[in-house]
C-alpha cells in the first residue's frame, strides 16, 4: 500500500532519510558524517527512497 500522506511522507524523509551511503564501500552513516566511517571515504550521497513507488 503506497504512502500518500502528503504529512507522513515528511515525517519518515525527516526520519529515515536523514543518511548517508559511501559511493564506495556502500555503508551507512548518520547524517552529520563528513567521511564514511567505514572506509574513510568523504565520497558520500545522500540516501534516496522513493516513498510511494512502486509496491
Ligand atoms: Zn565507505
Amino acid at each position: 500500500m503506497p504512502v500518500t500522506d502528503p504529512e507522513l511522507i515528511a515525517i519518515v524523509q525527516k526520519r529515515v532519510l536523514k543518511k548517508y551511503v559511501c559511493r564506495r564501500c556502500g555503508a551507512l552513516n548518520p547524517w552529520g558524517a563528513k567521511k564514511c566511517r567505514r572506509c574513510k571515504s568523504t565520497n558520500l550521497r545522500p540516501k534516496h527512497y522513493e516513498i510511494g513507488g512502486k509496491r
